[in-house]
């Protein structure tokens, strides 16, 4: 089943065209992951997910995306829920400079809940469903930016959580990190797909062979293949798709 269907999607950055014509769905608790060389379009592609590119200036889009058959790029639509329902990982892990308790308590608190059992219980179920709980339960109120750098993106992951999101989008999120850590975040969202549905870009194709039931390859800003994963890697249809995969052109 879909929980986001993009339709016939063009976006411009004033003249160029970073994405044409892209079409695809996206499955319910599953994990899609982006492939492509670097300037393809991938996080321009994942950022139109929860509008993350009405911040940048000259930016047309065309088509439509529906999430949950609602289209989030009608004039109705509340772009602050949206990204609720959307949250976002980012490629550098970046806790604010406060507290672990803060880091997690801070949406929930804007959302207007004031109870500290209910924040409490928040903070704990979010670290738990990141898989930090352990390491950061006798340090909560100690600095975030003391935590190790794979720490630091659990706790963005959990950042996140706490927002009850629908989807979570993650843009690189285990760039920055090393092999153990790395393979940390990877278990964490193979968990996490029970309840959440999954975009990841990655320019690890062995990252997106490890953890995504689907993935698409783009190249230059066009979508060249969306299949499961292991057809993917295994028997593309696209030459292209192909040569991209087993390292012949990156
Ligand atoms: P990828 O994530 O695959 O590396 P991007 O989505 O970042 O690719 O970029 C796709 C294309 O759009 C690139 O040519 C990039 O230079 C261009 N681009 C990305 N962001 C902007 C922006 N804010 N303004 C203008 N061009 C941009």
């Amino acid at each position: 089943m879909s929980k986001i269907s993009v339709n016939d999607l063009n976006l411009y950055y004033s003249e160029f065209q970073a994405l044409k014509d892209i079409s695809l769905n996206i499955d319910v608790k599953k994990v899609t992951a982006l492939i492509g060389p670097s300037g393809c379009g991938k996080s321009t592609f994942l950022r139109t997910l929860n509008r993350m590119n009405d911040l940048i200036d000259h930016v047309k889009i065309k088509g439509d995306i529906l999430l949950d058959e609602e289209n989030i790029y009608n004039d109705s639509i509340d772009v602050v829920a949206l990204r609720r329902r959307v949250g976002m990982v980012f490629q550098k892990p970046n806790p604010f400079p406060k507290s672990v308790y803060e880091n997690i308590a801070y949406g929930p608190k804007r959302n207007g809940i004031k109870n500290k059992g209910q924040l409490d219980e928040i903070v704990e179920q979010s670290l738990k469903e990141a898989a930090l709980w352990d390491e950061v339960k006798d340090r909560l109120n100690k600095s975030a930016l003391a935590l190790s750098g794979g720490q630091q993106q659990r706790l963005c992951i959990a950042r996140a959580l706490a927002m009850k999101p629908e989807v979570l989008l993650m843009d690189e999120p285990t760039s920055a990190l090393d092999p153990i850590a790395t393979a940390k975040i990877e278990e964490l969202i193979f968990d996490l797909k029970k309840d959440y549905t999954i975009v990841i870009v990655t320019h690890s194709m062995h990252q997106a062979a490890r953890i995504s039931d689907k993935t698409a390859f783009f190249l230059m800003g066009e979508l060249i293949e969306f299949d499961n994963t292991q057809k993917i890697f295994t028997t593309p249809k696209d030459q292209r798709t192909e040569d991209y995969v087993t390292g012949r052109f990156g």
